[in-house]
């Protein structure tokens, strides 16, 4: 199959093995995988303990039952090594893996004439940008999307633009150019080209296409974003404050990304769902103290995340590539994005910069510090990026509602204004 692959241009990346894809993701098999590993001859040999189970059997119709790879004690999977190392790769090869863990952290997400690359800022070395450029893994990148993109690849149908407009792949592709456009200058702040992107992709979400194609795409783009550019405001400071019930909606949004859910990990009985429920109330009433919804977290005052934590050098830049990576990779919106619209996609994308830095500053506060290190935004970005279009509660039509309530308020805008002082 010939396939066109588009790379993005400004992220590398290698494994640097540090094990943490292998703590903290479900990894689903096939059943010819299931039958690859069983017929590789785990046992107390070769690592794998006799009471050790391999496989988890999930849900499904009868003779449909889909598995997941188990994980040990300490949350691994089962076959990570002492020294974070894969058994199977060390044993049979890399190919041997599961597809999961060879396309790990990649996506590949169909563009109406080829495939693009998304990747995963749960992955540290993602984060931190190093290994080699992206751009220069064709070769391997091509033979994996060979075998994750479907025949019919050339069907597929572009995202809507909102719920009622949806235009033709190149049209599409002009607001995907303007959009990466937005922030590309990085002579300008972020939060500056964050708020005028919010405002022109809010605009874009009321336009109709009807008589409005190709080049005039392009001018309604041009007038759109001029406009949201002269009303952007200079400083966070002429932001208007996040309303009440913003604030109430973001701190359950935010509580959600800074959730730590893994299929080996979440707690499913009684007591574990009772205690989510009261991390719910608590973040609901925003009093008292934050509960420590994982362990990296410490339980500390709502109100000291309020404060000022200051901006650390280097987040402008590590958010900048953070949005170009998702947008050049498609991968806010229509099947990478539970299926929403381009418009509410992007408001999802733009929430996750105040989640981001809202468990940065919990992150600080956790060490007792009340300024924000860039290895806080960084960890954070990281964890928050984990759910981003993977957890299935992000589908819902709660979280949804939560995302359009907060974009109505003009509560993003005010929102990522407030974390940024
Ligand atoms: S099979 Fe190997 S690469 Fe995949 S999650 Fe397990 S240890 Fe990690």
């Amino acid at each position: 199959m010939s396939l066109k692959l588009e790379l993005p241009t400004l992220q590398n990346w290698s494994c640097h093995n540090c094990g943490g894809c292998c703590k903290q993701h479900g990894i689903f098999i096939t059943e010819a995988e299931k039958e690859r590993i069983e017929s590789q001859g785990w046992n107390e040999s070769n690592g794998v303990p006799r009471d050790q189970p391999i496989f988890v059997k999930m849900g499904g119709v009868v003779g449909k039952a889909w598995h997941r790879l188990a994980h040990k004690p300490d949350g691994g999977c089962v076959f990570l090594d002492e020294k974070g190392l894969c058994r199977i790769h060390a044993k049979f090869g890399e190919p041997a893996k599961p597809l999961a863990c060879r396309i790990y952290p990649y996506a590949f997400h169909p563009t109406g004439k080829g495939v693009t690359i998304g990747l995963r800022f749960s992955c540290p070395s993602v984060v931190a940008n190093v290994g080699q450029p992206v751009s220069k893994q064709r070769g391997e990148l091509l033979e994996l999307a060979r075998q994750v993109v479907p025949a019919n690849l050339e069907k597929a149908k572009p995202p809507a633009i909102s719920p009622k407009e949806t235009i033709p792949w190149p049209d599409f592709h002009r607001v995907i150019a303007a959009l990466d456009d937005s922030f590309e200058d990085e002579s300008e702040p972020f939060l500056q080209r964050l708020l005028a992107t919010i405002t022109w992709t809010t605009l874009l979400g009321d336009a109709t296409f009807a008589k409005i194609q190709g080049e005039r795409v392009d001018e309604l783009l041009g007038i759109l974003r001029e406009a949201a550019w002269e009303a952007t405001p200079e400083s966070a400071d002429e932001v208007q404050e996040p309303s009440a019930v913003g604030r109430t909606q973001f701190r359950l949004l935010a509580g959600h990304y800074a959730r730590k859910d893994t299929y080996g990990s979440k707690d499913n009985t009684l007591l574990g769902r009772l205690r989510l429920l009261r991390s719910a109330l608590k973040l609901t009433a925003g009093k008292g103290r934050l509960p420590a919804i994982q362990s990296t977290f410490r339980e500390v005052p709502f109100e000291e995340l309020e404060q000022p934590f200051g901006v650390p050098e280097g987040t402008d830049a590590l958010f900048t590539r953070y949005f170009r990576v998702k947008i050049q990779g498609l991968s806010f919106c229509g099947p990478a994005y539970y299926h929403v619209p381009l418009v509410e996609g992007f408001q999802s994308l733009a929430l996750v910069y105040p989640a981001v830095m809202w468990i940065g500053r919990w992150l600080a506060a956790s060490h007792g510090r009340s300024t924000l290190a860039f290895e806080d935004v960084a960890d954070a970005l990281s964890i928050a990026d984990h759910h981003h279009g993977y957890s299935p509660a992000f589908g819902t039509w709660g979280f949804r509602k939560r995302v359009r309530t907060l974009a109505e308020l003009n509560d993003v805008a005010a929102l990522s204004a407030w974390y940024s002082r």
